[in-house]
């Protein structure tokens, strides 16, 4: 096996030095106590996130440097960040709008959003982002899904997306538009630039418990519909211990995290979880383009960047010509999350940037890291890495009773399971909570993912249970076949997934996207198919490959194998509402 083994002797030395040590020391009580708490032993997130580095020597340090799409500049202290949140807070307050109450957001990566996210718990109302690139209907779907009270939104997006919906959203009391820029408020909204300029600087944050909701995040909508998962303040000391331990920020650190707030990763880690460690994290308000992100990795001398495989792949489609001239020497740890980060990817991030992708496993229902490749360890690459401190993993299978058995030995396939009870762990789905009561069985929380350890506590990402495949009796894991046809020089990216057969159960499929300058031929069709077979054997090996420009994504990043399977026999696609391109 092919390990890439961590830098001997580091200029700084990673926060947790011996997985095996912090794992056998570790407890939740002492992972809060790293946090500040409220007086009678309440907690919120953003007095974690902002206020208390607000009230001490860290109050000038930059919190947010944010840049804008067209080259605009603005950083924000974590002082100016406390003063910006009570006001948001204090116009909610004027607002009428009540505790427990939801706030959604739905604009770019602006820096009103991160005022009214955070602003949002500090009045101890419940945040949700939306994707801004959502259509009129997915959004209102959302703000009716979660009884929304307020929308925080942007000229553009409001004319756009809300405008037309607002009638059928009776709950919605107020859309507060940002950036109006001098222009009057769009009839029936109300100019939030100008609400915080009349809102109090020192509105105290509000006394809000650990278990009291803070967040709604709907899921990727990979697999069917979305679920919002609801959180509470608790998942700071989740926030805040993996920050520390898997995105081993330091003081110093410039973070950049890619991912949207309108998913989990662009709110627990693109806000909560670098805040909470101190440091400055970058924003960007543009979208993924190759010479803008060298750039910005460079120019900004990131030091910790967190982003996901799409992104990766698409770079290391581009080669590593295009790192050109751009100096990557700040950069200590780059880490990824979202879908399976495929072996290739990580030994070209290990060639091309210095650094290899450490993969990270988590979900919208775990609500922060659960497994992770430590700085400190080696990397099996494929492998997601080891469980966190704290977090108890484990492949179960189920029984025919609705009960778990652990599987004790390696290697062996089955559903990736997590011992509840972790503060970060999603506590219902919204308005569905026989669904939520499904999830767990017998003290574990049932994934959906399929996995495998290894002997030495590795664990292996399988595949989704809606997308494994069941051919002649074997249980295949698109990933696996993926991964192997990515190894093909002329592949950069590959999905792969079942179609039914009378005989087989299932037959294999992939859709190929092939590298710059390769043309798909009769003859490369025949030697992939050639290639996964003398890799993979003839019963696991696709039978049919395909070539596409693109593959089907979420707008997380997600590829979407129902919709190719559903395309490939011609059935209705289900719900796209999260589909890329969609709008
Ligand atoms: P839905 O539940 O609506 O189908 P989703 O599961 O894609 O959507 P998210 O919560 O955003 O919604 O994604 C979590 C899922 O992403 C995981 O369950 C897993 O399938 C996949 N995933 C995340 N990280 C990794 C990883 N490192 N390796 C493999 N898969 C991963
Ligand atoms: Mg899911």
């Amino acid at each position: 096996m092919r390990v890439i083994r961590p830098p001997a002797s580091a200029s700084v030395p990673p926060n947790v030095v011996s997985y095996e040590e912090a794992r056998a020391r570790f407890s939740w009580a002492e992972a809060r106590s790293a946090l500040d708490g409220l007086p009678d032993g309440g907690l919120n997130i953003c007095h974690e996130a902002v206020d208390r580095h607000a009230q001490g020597e860290r109050a000038g340090h930059v919190a947010i440097r944010w840049l804008g799409r067209t080259g605009a500049r603005r950083e924000i202290t974590y002082g100016e960040l406390a003063e910006l949140t009570s006001r948001f807070a204090s116009v909610l307050d004027g607002l009428g709008v009540d505790r427990g109450e939801r706030v959604y957001a739905l604009s770019g990566r602006i820096p009103e959003l991160y005022v009214a996210a955070l602003g949002t718990l500090k009045r101890g109302a419940v945040f949700c982002p939306l994707f801004s690139a959502f259509g009129p209907e997915p959004v209102a779907q959302r703000l009716a899904l979660g009884d929304a009270r307020v929308l925080v939104t942007t000229p553009v997006l409001h004319r756009r997306k809300v405008a037309a919906i607002r009638d059928r959203l009776p709950g919605l009391r107020h859309v507060l538009v940002a950036g109006l820029e001098g222009e009057p408020a769009p009839e029936g909204t109300l100019d939030l630039d100008a609400l915080l300029a009349a809102g109090d600087p020192r509105r105290r944050v509000e006394a809000t418990a650990a278990e009291d909701w803070a967040l709604l995040h709907f899921t990727s909508g990979t697999t069917g519909l979305p679920k919002g998962a609801q959180h509470v303040h608790d998942a700071v000391v989740v926030h805040d211990a993996t920050a520390r331990i898997a995105l081993d920020l330091h003081r110093d650190d410039l973070f950049w995290c890619t991912a949207d707030p309108g998913w989990v990763t662009g709110t627990s880690y693109g806000i909560v979880a670098p805040l909470c460690r101190g440091v400055t994290m970058l924003v960007d308000e543009g979208e993924l383009d190759v010479e803008r992100w060298y750039s910005i990795l460079a120019d900004e001398r990131v030091s910790v960047w967190y982003t996901a495989p799409t992104a990766l792949r698409m770079l290391m489609r581009a080669g590593a010509e295009a790192v050109g001239g751009h100096d990557l020497g700040a950069l200590r740890l780059v880490a990824s999350v979202g879908e399976p980060l495929n072996p290739e990817v990580v030994l070209w991030t290990d060639e091309a940037y210095g650094r290899p992708a450490h993969d990270d496993w988590w979900q919208t229902e775990t609500g922060g890291i659960m497994i992770a490749n430590l700085a400190c360890d080696e990397i099996r690459p494929g492998s997601m890495g080891r469980p966190l401190p704290g977090i108890d993993a484990a492949i179960v299978h189920r029984d025919e009773y609705g009960g778990v058995r652990v599987v004790e030995e390696a290697g062996v396939e089955g559903e990736l399971a997590l011992r509840a009870g972790w503060p970060s762990m999603f506590r219902g789905y919204l308005d569905q909570p026989e669904r939520y009561a499904a999830a767990f069985s017998d003290g574990w929380y049932l994934s959906g993912d399929l996995a495998r350890r290894d002997a030495d506590g590795w664990f292996w990402f399988v595949g989704r249970a809606d997308d494994v495949i069941k051919t002649s009796g074997h249980l295949i894991g698109p990933f696996e076949v993926e991964s192997v046809l990515m190894e093909h020089e002329a592949v950069v990216e590959a999905a792969v997934f079942g179609v039914p057969d009378e005989v087989a159960g299932e037959l294999v499929e992939a859709v190929v996207c092939l590298a710059p300058g390769v043309e798909w031929t009769p003859e490369l069709r025949r030697e992939l198919v050639g290639f996964a077979r003398t890799r993979l054997g003839p019963s696991v090996a696709p039978r049919g490959i395909e070539a596409a420009d693109e593959l089907p994504r979420t707008r997380s990043g997600k590829i979407m194998r129902r919709l190719l399977r559903a395309r490939a026999l011609g059935l209705p696609e289900g719900d796209t509402s999260t589909l890329e391109g969609a709008a």
